[in-house]
């Protein structure tokens, strides 16, 4: 850590992010290309650190340092903090490292006191317009600094409002206002026992604290933990002079995008307010102005701002979301970011800007996140079932998709219901940082106020979460849990449908259908395609599966789970009766009842597959999954397989396992039921010979052996294998070529890869059990501790999302290099939950797998961060041959 805390906006720039935070490094880098920026300095992330260090609170060296940038500002400004005739106001806001929406804390106005509110009335000859601020700022600070709740205040605003007759803020007099700053102290000094601070220095040094305090605010805590933020980034603060959009109709202040955040459209896109501060354009108090409007009320200002933002796109090369205010008719440039936006905007922008020669094919695909794109795979309305459909109101188009679900009004209820398995839709009149997790739970959430630049717009478009917002047509009585539109009344519990991308609210729940791409989409996964080196292949047990797989891109089926087919409600009787028979001959009987509907299954897939590999893997559950507990079943069952209750009662009970996943599953199974290995090999081979001839492609089916950790495990169950296909293409005249290889998902067969490889003709990592074995954690059962263990940084990631690179993968890197060091041109694949995991992707390219399986809905997920892993690694090695 060096010395140097503080640093104006001239001694920083865009590549310091880490030191001066997100808005701090943007506030430097516009000051130095020389837009106009209201003069500042930022407090680093070091002095927050520090600050924590320091028992929370500011070292007198960091005070000195701001003391000395504090006069600088004074210097360019020509005015002064505290002074009766030019007083200085200042802002002051936190600034993380990565934007971090309506988490942290501002105060504006900060400066204003007794004395300089009437200073800054009479310089502007507005005195109404200083009340007005300082109000707002008593506001602020109070509820930021000294944690009086907001309502206290808004109690005695709605008081005048009502008294007066007023609808609006705006109709608050001179008078009135300065009633209620007088109104607002006494509501400080009950409720924090002390007078609001008139120092202005005082007042600077509490907001700093504040704001390094609010570092670790519940929300704060919240949001990093969903979107994996370290927290010991700490934050650091912007200090900069004020300027104002309320002092008068020749100033406003807004916010603009250079493009279209929903859509991607290169068109200006924002809203803003003639005179009004930054708050009430996201509060959504009053309606804002579309930025195309500013043309006609300010022409010169507007071509001004069109040209700023043109440069500030083609200095950042990507879309800009900025934050002005115009103060009597002089344009400031607040804040500008690179935008938050939907995938489809994303995937627009990006293949746009290289067509425009501001990009790269590389810098493209590296723009895009990955885990995005699953944005694009949710569902739209039924186009049949919507004509019959009538919207009950409008709103905005915050964010796009479908949803259709249980309505709940606030954050915990809709946890609550989620947590049972319901869909719901929250409602709220506004959104704010507390209602995040309900938003996370939410199919899509529903606001009555707001503007497209909304908490609610914001933060459900970066989740990827359809949202009306604005709807004002909708009357939310969130005490009663009800809301109304007209005479029609919704209940909490009732069924609603959202429109994202039309704004509209439907009543009852409408049939959803898959989305289709767009030739954006296509255009930047084939440039994705031709860099990467790892094969994508999916995870699917039905041909349906298989086949929206490879409308994704998938080049394979990477793992069939057979114990899902078994699932099947007609199969299920059937399994149990194989399960618990006692004899082998009862045992092939209900086997031979299965055969067929396996044949079918594995000849579905091969079908759909269209001659990509297709890996096959030996029945795996625990078989206390199959066991029947309903009384009826077990009747039913003790009837067909001719034994009493009692006895099968008996059989039951003595198949109960103390720990399921530890126990009689994978090949332990074809050890002890070799029968099982055989009937599904003759359905395998089978399965492939006959499509080979209907569909005259070759076939070659890869047959997996689950949960090997012994070789001498392999070595059994293998030879059963073998010789059962040998028996059938015998039997058959006819041959096709086959593998047999094992998955690698047990400690012990990771450091004895060497041997297993000698016996294997692939290997496929099971990361999920992997992960459960290497760390000893259930899989069914980590959840309930895993975000604990992430909230108090014991672990950083959910290592059953995101592969462990340290422990479990170096169990895996270990494994594919002593699998090599025999047999050196081995398959390899993954076939965890990681295979769909942008960071476990990465490192599966760094240890050089030739494919990764994943889910069908993340195969576009696997695409494109496994172009992401060559570009970031200069091409690794990864493999020869996909
Ligand atoms: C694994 O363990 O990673 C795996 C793919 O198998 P399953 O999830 O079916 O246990
Ligand atoms: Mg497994």
């Amino acid at each position: 850590m060096s010395n140097k805390f503080v640093y104006l906006f001239e001694e920083g720039n865009a590549s310091m992010k880490a030191l001066l935070g997100g808005k701090g490094a943007n506030l430097a880098e516009m000051t130095n290309i020389g837009l106009p920026v209201p003069p500042g300095f930022t407090i680093s992330t070091d002095a927050c650190r520090a600050y924590y260090e320091n028992n929370k609170s500011i070292t007198p060296e960091i005070i000195d340092q701001i003391t000395k940038d504090f006069k600088s500002i004074e210097e360019k400004t020509n005015k002064k903090f505290g002074d009766k005739v030019n007083p200085l106001l200042v802002s002051v806001r936190s600034g993380a490292m990565f934007s971090m929406p309506g988490m942290m804390d501002t105060i504006l106005n900060l400066g204003l006191n007794d004395e300089t509110v009437i200073a800054i009335g009479e310089k502007t000859d507005n005195m109404r317009f200083a009340y007005d601020s300082y109000r707002r700022f008593i506001q602020m600070f109070s509820d930021v600094v000294l944690e009086i709740p907001k309502f206290r205040f808004e109690n005695v605003l709605d008081k005048y409002k009502e008294k007066f007759g007023y609808e609006n803020d705006t109709q608050l007099t001179v008078d009135d206002l300065k009633d209620i700053v007088k109104d607002f102290k006494a509501i400080v000094k009950k409720e924090s026992g002390r007078d609001f601070p008139q120092v202005p220095n005082e007042q600077l040094m509490e907001a700093v604290n504040a704001v390094f305090r609010s570092w670790n605010n519940a929300r704060a805590i919240a949001y990093r933990n969903l979107y994996d933020i370290p927290h010991n980034l700490g934050t650091a603060v912007n200090v900069q002079s004020m300027v104002f959009g309320n002092m008068g109709d020749d100033s406003g202040t807004g916010v603009a995008f250079t493009r279209n955040p929903a859509t991607g459209e290169k068109k200006l896109y924002g809203e803003f307010l003639m005179n009004a501060q930054g708050e009430d354009v996201v509060a959504g108090i009053r309606t804002p102005k579309s930025i195309e409007e500013l043309q006609d009320i300010m022409p010169e200002v507007f071509e001004q701002f069109s040209v700023i933002t043109n440069n500030l796109e083609n200095h950042y090369k990507d879309m800009q979301d900025i934050e002005f205010t115009i103060e009597q008719g002089k344009l400031y440039i607040l804040q500008t970011r690179n935008g938050k936006r939907t995938i489809n905007a994303s995937l627009r922008v990006a293949v746009e800007m290289v067509e425009e020669g501001l990009l790269t094919q590389d810098e493209a695909i590296l723009r895009i996140d990955p885990k995005q794109l699953d944005q694009l795979l949710h569902p739209t309305f039924d186009g049949e079932t919507m004509k019959m459909a009538v919207p009950i109101a409008t709103g905005l188009p915050a964010s796009p998709g479908a949803a259709t679900g249980k309505v709940y009004f606030t954050a915990e209820d809709a946890v609550k219901a989620a947590s049972t398995g319901e869909k719901v839709v929250l409602v709220r009149k506004e959104t704010s940082p507390e209602d995040i997790e309900g938003m996370n739970v939410a199919q899509g959430i529903l606001t009555s106020r707001g503007g497209m630049t909304s908490h609610a717009a914001v933060v459900a478009r970066g989740m990827g979460k359809c949202c009306v917002a604005g709807c004002e047509m909708v009357k939310v009585d969130e005490d009663s849990k009800i809301f109304a539109v007209g005479d029609i009344k919704i209940n909490e519990g009732d069924f609603i449908s959202l429109d994202g991308s039309t704004g509209k609210v439907y009543p009852g729940s409408i049939k959803t259908v898959e989305p289709t791409l767009s030739g954006d989409f296509a255009k930047l996964m084939s440039w994705a395609d031709d860099r990467r080196i790892l094969g994508v292949r999916t995870n699917a047990d039905t041909p349906r599966d298989a086949e929206t797989s490879l409308s994704f891109g998938a080049e394979g089926i990477g793992l069939c789970r057979t114990e899902h087919m078994f699932f099947d409600e007609e199969r299920i009787p059937v399994v149990r009766e194989m399960i618990l028979s006692e004899t082998l001959t009862k045992r092939n009987k209900a086997l031979n009842k299965l055969l067929p509907m396996q044949k079918k299954d594995f000849k579905g897939l091969f079908k759909v597959m269209k001659g990509f590999p297709v890996t096959i893997r030996l029945l795996d559950p625990p078989l206390h999954e199959f066991l029947p507990t309903d009384e009826k079943d077990i009747i039913a069952l003790a009837e067909e397989m001719e034994m009493n209750v009692s006895e099968l009662k008996e059989v039951i009970n003595s198949l109960h396992e103390f720990n399921p996943m530890l126990g009689h599953r994978g090949c332990r199974l074809a050890v002890t039921y070799p029968e099982i290995a055989q009937m599904q090999t003759r359905a395998i081979i089978e399965a492939a010979l006959e499509v080979e001839d209907e569909e005259k492609t070759t076939i070659i089916p890869e047959i997996m052996i689950p949960l090997v950790g012994i070789k001498s495990e392999l070595d059994y169950v293998k030879e059963i294998v073998v010789q059962t296909a040998e028996k059938i293409m015998e039997e058959k005249g006819k041959r096709t070529d086959y593998l047999v290889g094992t998955m690698i998902e047990v400690p012990r067969a990771a450091l004895t890869a060497d041997e297993i490889a000698s016996n294997a003709d692939f290997f496929s990592f099971g990361t999920n059990d992997l992960t459960q074995m290497t760390f000893g954690f259930s899989r069914d059962d980590a959840g309930k501790f895993i975000s604990e263990y992430r909230e108090k940084e014991v672990l950083t990631d959910d290592p059953f999302q995101s592969i462990d690179v340290d422990g479990v993968g170096k169990l895996v890197e270990m494994a594919v290099k002593l699998g090599k060091s025999v047999k050196p041109n081995m398959k390899m694949g993954v076939c965890g939950e990681h295979g769909g995991d942008p960071k476990s992707v990465e490192f599966f390219n760094k240890v050089g797998l030739q494919y990764v399986s994943c889910s069908p809905y993340r195969v576009p997920i696997a695409r494109l961060s496994a172009a992401q892993a060559v570009l970031k690694n200069n091409g690794t090695p990864g493999s020869d041959q996909r």
